[in-house]
Protein backbone atom coordinates (compact mmCIF):
# COMPACT_ATOMS: atom_id res chain seq x y z
CA UNK A 1 0.00 0.00 0.00
CA UNK A 2 1.29 3.66 -0.61
CA UNK A 3 -1.10 5.87 1.67
CA UNK A 4 0.95 8.49 1.20
CA UNK A 5 2.38 8.27 -2.00
CA UNK A 6 4.30 11.61 -2.86
CA UNK A 7 4.12 13.03 0.20
CA UNK A 8 6.68 14.55 1.81
CA UNK A 9 6.90 14.46 5.54
CA UNK A 10 8.83 16.42 8.48
CA UNK A 11 9.13 14.53 11.84
CA UNK A 12 10.70 15.62 14.57
CA UNK A 13 11.93 13.63 17.12
CA UNK A 14 12.42 10.97 14.51
CA UNK A 15 15.40 9.11 15.69
CA UNK A 16 13.79 7.14 18.41
CA UNK A 17 10.84 5.50 19.92
CA UNK A 18 7.61 6.93 18.55
CA UNK A 19 9.04 9.11 15.89
CA UNK A 20 10.94 6.65 14.10
CA UNK A 21 8.25 4.31 14.13
CA UNK A 22 6.29 7.42 12.59
CA UNK A 23 9.16 7.69 9.94
CA UNK A 24 9.39 4.22 8.99
CA UNK A 25 5.88 4.00 8.62
CA UNK A 26 5.38 6.60 6.46
CA UNK A 27 8.44 5.68 4.42
CA UNK A 28 6.64 2.21 3.83
CA UNK A 29 3.89 4.24 2.69
CA UNK A 30 5.70 5.80 -0.05
CA UNK A 31 6.70 9.38 1.63
CA UNK A 32 9.68 11.40 1.27
CA UNK A 33 10.76 11.94 4.59
CA UNK A 34 13.41 13.83 6.78
CA UNK A 35 13.88 13.35 10.07
CA UNK A 36 15.32 15.43 13.40
CA UNK A 37 16.64 14.84 16.84
CA UNK A 38 19.58 16.13 18.42
CA UNK A 39 21.44 13.26 18.89
CA UNK A 40 23.33 12.51 14.83
CA UNK A 41 24.20 8.94 15.43
CA UNK A 42 20.73 7.98 16.43
CA UNK A 43 19.24 9.85 13.24
CA UNK A 44 22.22 7.91 11.39
CA UNK A 45 21.24 4.66 12.42
CA UNK A 46 17.47 5.21 11.16
CA UNK A 47 18.51 6.72 8.10
CA UNK A 48 20.70 3.41 8.08
CA UNK A 49 17.65 0.77 8.63
CA UNK A 50 16.00 2.61 6.31
CA UNK A 51 17.89 2.35 3.76
CA UNK A 52 19.71 5.56 2.38
CA UNK A 53 19.23 3.92 -1.36
CA UNK A 54 16.18 4.36 -1.28
CA UNK A 55 16.72 8.36 -1.64
CA UNK A 56 13.69 9.54 0.93
CA UNK A 57 14.77 9.75 3.78
CA UNK A 58 17.20 12.36 5.41
CA UNK A 59 18.37 13.18 8.58
CA UNK A 60 19.02 16.71 10.56
CA UNK A 61 20.36 17.58 13.29
CA UNK A 62 19.38 20.19 15.81
CA UNK A 63 17.26 20.96 18.67
CA UNK A 64 13.22 22.17 18.71
CA UNK A 65 14.80 24.52 21.41
CA UNK A 66 16.84 26.65 18.31
CA UNK A 67 14.20 28.47 16.02
CA UNK A 68 17.43 28.49 13.76
CA UNK A 69 17.36 24.94 13.69
CA UNK A 70 13.17 25.02 12.85
CA UNK A 71 13.72 27.13 9.86
CA UNK A 72 16.76 25.11 8.51
CA UNK A 73 15.24 22.00 8.76
CA UNK A 74 12.11 23.19 6.68
CA UNK A 75 14.22 24.74 4.41
CA UNK A 76 16.49 21.84 4.00
CA UNK A 77 13.39 20.43 3.53
CA UNK A 78 12.46 22.62 0.97
CA UNK A 79 15.93 21.87 -0.87
CA UNK A 80 15.60 18.37 -1.01
CA UNK A 81 12.46 17.18 -1.92
CA UNK A 82 10.50 20.89 -2.85
CA UNK A 83 7.84 20.40 -0.98
CA UNK A 84 6.25 19.77 2.50
CA UNK A 85 2.98 18.30 2.88
CA UNK A 86 3.01 16.80 6.77
CA UNK A 87 4.65 17.82 10.03
CA UNK A 88 4.99 15.59 12.75
CA UNK A 89 4.95 17.66 15.97
CA UNK A 90 6.98 14.34 18.13
CA UNK A 91 9.86 15.16 19.65
CA UNK A 92 9.74 15.49 23.25
CA UNK A 93 10.53 14.69 26.88
CA UNK A 94 9.13 12.82 29.94
CA UNK A 95 9.94 14.84 33.23
CA UNK A 96 8.00 12.25 35.94
CA UNK A 97 7.98 11.42 39.86
CA UNK A 98 8.24 14.26 41.49
CA UNK A 99 5.37 16.58 42.64
CA UNK A 100 5.50 20.29 42.00
CA UNK A 101 6.56 21.81 44.73
CA UNK A 102 10.02 19.29 43.77
CA UNK A 103 10.79 21.23 40.65
CA UNK A 104 12.68 24.05 40.16
CA UNK A 105 12.14 26.72 37.59
CA UNK A 106 14.87 25.55 35.08
CA UNK A 107 13.22 21.82 34.91
CA UNK A 108 10.34 23.84 34.60
CA UNK A 109 11.27 25.71 31.69
CA UNK A 110 12.98 22.86 29.64
CA UNK A 111 9.92 20.82 29.60
CA UNK A 112 7.86 23.56 28.32
CA UNK A 113 10.62 24.64 25.98
CA UNK A 114 10.82 21.44 24.39
CA UNK A 115 7.76 19.79 24.65
CA UNK A 116 4.74 22.64 23.99
CA UNK A 117 7.20 25.95 22.32
CA UNK A 118 8.84 24.10 19.93
CA UNK A 119 5.55 22.86 18.78
CA UNK A 120 5.59 26.14 17.86
CA UNK A 121 8.34 26.87 16.83
CA UNK A 122 8.65 24.16 14.11
CA UNK A 123 4.79 24.83 13.50
CA UNK A 124 5.85 28.66 12.77
CA UNK A 125 8.90 27.44 10.25
CA UNK A 126 5.97 24.78 8.37
CA UNK A 127 3.24 26.73 7.36
CA UNK A 128 4.38 29.00 5.35
CA UNK A 129 5.21 26.54 3.00
CA UNK A 130 1.70 24.96 3.62
CA UNK A 131 -0.15 28.20 2.84
CA UNK A 132 2.15 28.69 -0.77
CA UNK A 133 0.29 25.21 -1.79
CA UNK A 134 -3.14 25.34 0.50
CA UNK A 135 -2.57 22.30 1.46
CA UNK A 136 -0.71 20.63 4.41
CA UNK A 137 -1.31 18.30 7.26
CA UNK A 138 0.38 18.86 11.21
CA UNK A 139 -0.12 15.96 14.00
CA UNK A 140 1.13 16.91 17.15
CA UNK A 141 2.07 14.05 19.24
CA UNK A 142 0.36 14.67 23.18
CA UNK A 143 -0.28 12.31 25.92
CA UNK A 144 -2.90 10.89 28.21
CA UNK A 145 -1.82 13.15 30.75
CA UNK A 146 -3.03 16.46 29.04
CA UNK A 147 -6.93 14.31 29.64
CA UNK A 148 -6.48 12.70 32.86
CA UNK A 149 -4.85 13.25 36.47
CA UNK A 150 -1.73 11.27 36.81
CA UNK A 151 0.77 11.61 39.39
CA UNK A 152 3.79 13.67 39.58
CA UNK A 153 3.88 14.36 36.10
CA UNK A 154 2.50 18.41 36.68
CA UNK A 155 4.89 19.98 34.37
CA UNK A 156 4.76 17.42 31.59
CA UNK A 157 0.86 17.37 31.77
CA UNK A 158 0.64 21.20 31.43
CA UNK A 159 2.60 21.03 28.55
CA UNK A 160 0.63 18.38 27.05
CA UNK A 161 -2.64 20.33 28.09
CA UNK A 162 -1.57 23.34 26.37
CA UNK A 163 -0.63 21.33 23.01
CA UNK A 164 -3.74 20.06 22.83
CA UNK A 165 -5.16 23.62 23.06
CA UNK A 166 -2.86 24.67 20.49
CA UNK A 167 -3.75 22.12 17.82
CA UNK A 168 -7.76 23.26 18.14
CA UNK A 169 -6.54 27.10 17.59
CA UNK A 170 -4.33 25.80 14.69
CA UNK A 171 -6.75 23.81 12.94
CA UNK A 172 -9.49 26.79 13.35
CA UNK A 173 -6.86 29.66 11.65
CA UNK A 174 -5.50 27.33 8.69
CA UNK A 175 -8.77 25.41 8.29
CA UNK A 176 -9.60 27.56 4.83
CA UNK A 177 -6.22 27.40 3.72
CA UNK A 178 -5.97 23.40 3.41
CA UNK A 179 -4.24 23.07 6.48
CA UNK A 180 -5.54 20.54 9.40
CA UNK A 181 -4.17 20.33 12.56
CA UNK A 182 -4.81 16.87 15.06
CA UNK A 183 -3.50 15.97 18.14
CA UNK A 184 -2.25 12.30 19.25
CA UNK A 185 -2.90 11.19 22.81
CA UNK A 186 -0.82 7.95 23.73
CA UNK A 187 -0.83 6.08 26.53
CA UNK A 188 2.32 4.03 27.99
CA UNK A 189 4.39 3.21 24.91
CA UNK A 190 7.32 0.60 24.68
CA UNK A 191 9.70 3.31 23.92
CA UNK A 192 13.19 4.63 25.29
CA UNK A 193 11.31 7.31 27.00
CA UNK A 194 9.39 4.60 29.23
CA UNK A 195 12.56 2.05 29.35
CA UNK A 196 13.29 3.08 33.53
CA UNK A 197 9.63 2.05 34.14
CA UNK A 198 9.16 -1.25 31.77
CA UNK A 199 12.82 -2.46 34.11
CA UNK A 200 10.90 -2.17 37.27
CA UNK A 201 7.67 -5.12 37.50
CA UNK A 202 7.42 -2.71 40.92
CA UNK A 203 6.33 0.64 39.58
CA UNK A 204 4.86 -0.37 35.96
CA UNK A 205 2.58 -3.19 37.06
CA UNK A 206 -0.01 -0.79 39.40
CA UNK A 207 0.14 1.11 36.20
CA UNK A 208 -0.65 -1.59 34.33
CA UNK A 209 -3.70 -2.45 36.09
CA UNK A 210 -5.51 1.10 35.04
CA UNK A 211 -5.18 -0.61 31.14
CA UNK A 212 -8.05 -2.23 30.28
CA UNK A 213 -5.94 -3.33 27.18
CA UNK A 214 -2.90 -4.98 30.02
CA UNK A 215 -0.14 -3.97 27.89
CA UNK A 216 2.38 -0.73 26.82
CA UNK A 217 1.14 0.01 23.23
CA UNK A 218 3.45 -0.09 20.48
CA UNK A 219 5.49 2.96 18.48
CA UNK A 220 3.96 1.10 15.41
CA UNK A 221 0.54 1.15 16.64
CA UNK A 222 0.77 5.03 17.42
CA UNK A 223 2.50 5.48 13.92
CA UNK A 224 -0.83 3.97 12.50
CA UNK A 225 -2.95 6.19 13.86
CA UNK A 226 -0.24 8.90 12.92
CA UNK A 227 -0.61 7.94 9.60
CA UNK A 228 -4.22 7.96 8.74
CA UNK A 229 -4.73 11.63 10.01
CA UNK A 230 -1.39 12.51 8.03
CA UNK A 231 -3.41 10.81 4.88
CA UNK A 232 -5.69 12.08 2.43
CA UNK A 233 -8.40 9.59 4.07
CA UNK A 234 -8.46 12.30 7.13
CA UNK A 235 -9.39 15.12 5.05
CA UNK A 236 -12.53 16.43 7.07
CA UNK A 237 -10.50 15.64 10.10
CA UNK A 238 -9.29 18.48 11.95
CA UNK A 239 -8.84 20.07 15.66
CA UNK A 240 -9.66 16.35 16.56
CA UNK A 241 -8.05 14.89 19.91
CA UNK A 242 -7.19 11.00 19.13
CA UNK A 243 -6.34 8.37 22.39
CA UNK A 244 -4.59 5.72 21.98
CA UNK A 245 -4.44 4.10 25.45
CA UNK A 246 -5.80 0.86 25.20
CA UNK A 247 -8.74 2.09 27.09
CA UNK A 248 -6.88 3.78 29.83
CA UNK A 249 -8.89 6.84 29.54
CA UNK A 250 -12.50 5.19 29.60
CA UNK A 251 -11.91 2.65 32.30
P1 LIG B 1 11.82 8.92 23.31
O1 LIG B 1 12.52 9.46 24.49
O2 LIG B 1 11.94 7.52 22.94
O3 LIG B 1 12.14 9.83 22.03
C1 LIG B 1 12.06 11.22 22.12
C2 LIG B 1 12.45 11.81 20.79
O4 LIG B 1 12.39 13.23 20.88
C3 LIG B 1 13.86 11.44 20.40
O5 LIG B 1 13.92 11.29 19.02
C4 LIG B 1 14.66 12.65 20.83
O6 LIG B 1 15.84 12.76 20.06
C5 LIG B 1 13.66 13.76 20.49
N1 LIG B 1 13.90 14.99 21.23
C6 LIG B 1 13.90 15.19 22.56
N2 LIG B 1 14.20 16.45 22.84
C7 LIG B 1 14.41 17.08 21.65
C8 LIG B 1 14.77 18.39 21.27
N3 LIG B 1 15.01 19.34 22.17
N4 LIG B 1 14.88 18.67 19.95
C9 LIG B 1 14.66 17.72 19.02
N5 LIG B 1 14.33 16.46 19.32
C10 LIG B 1 14.21 16.15 20.62
O7 LIG B 1 10.28 9.28 23.56
P2 LIG B 1 8.94 8.70 22.90
O8 LIG B 1 9.19 8.19 21.55
O9 LIG B 1 8.31 7.84 23.91
O10 LIG B 1 8.12 10.06 22.85
C11 LIG B 1 7.77 10.71 21.65
C12 LIG B 1 6.61 11.64 21.96
O11 LIG B 1 5.52 10.86 22.45
C13 LIG B 1 6.92 12.67 23.03
O12 LIG B 1 6.34 13.91 22.70
C14 LIG B 1 6.26 12.09 24.27
O13 LIG B 1 5.91 13.08 25.20
C15 LIG B 1 5.06 11.41 23.67
N6 LIG B 1 4.48 10.34 24.48
C16 LIG B 1 5.21 9.24 24.86
C17 LIG B 1 4.62 8.25 25.63
C18 LIG B 1 5.34 7.02 26.09
O14 LIG B 1 4.83 6.33 26.98
N7 LIG B 1 6.50 6.68 25.54
C19 LIG B 1 3.23 8.38 26.07
C20 LIG B 1 2.56 9.56 25.62
C21 LIG B 1 3.17 10.49 24.85
P3 LIG B 1 17.21 13.38 20.68
O15 LIG B 1 17.31 12.90 22.09
O16 LIG B 1 18.28 12.88 19.78
O17 LIG B 1 17.04 14.86 20.59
Amino acid sequence: MSRLAGKVALVTGGNAGIGEAIAKTFVREGAAVAITGRRPEELDRVVREIGPHIGRVIAIAGSVTDDGHARAAVARVIQQFGVLDILINNAGIGEFGRRLHELDDATWARVLDINLTGVFRMTRAAVPEMLKRGRGAIVNISSIASLVGIPCLSVYAASKGALDALTRTIAIDYAKDGIRCNVVNPGLIATPMAAPLMANPEQLDPILAHYPIRRLGKPEEVADMVLYLASDEAAWVTGGTFTIDGGMTVW
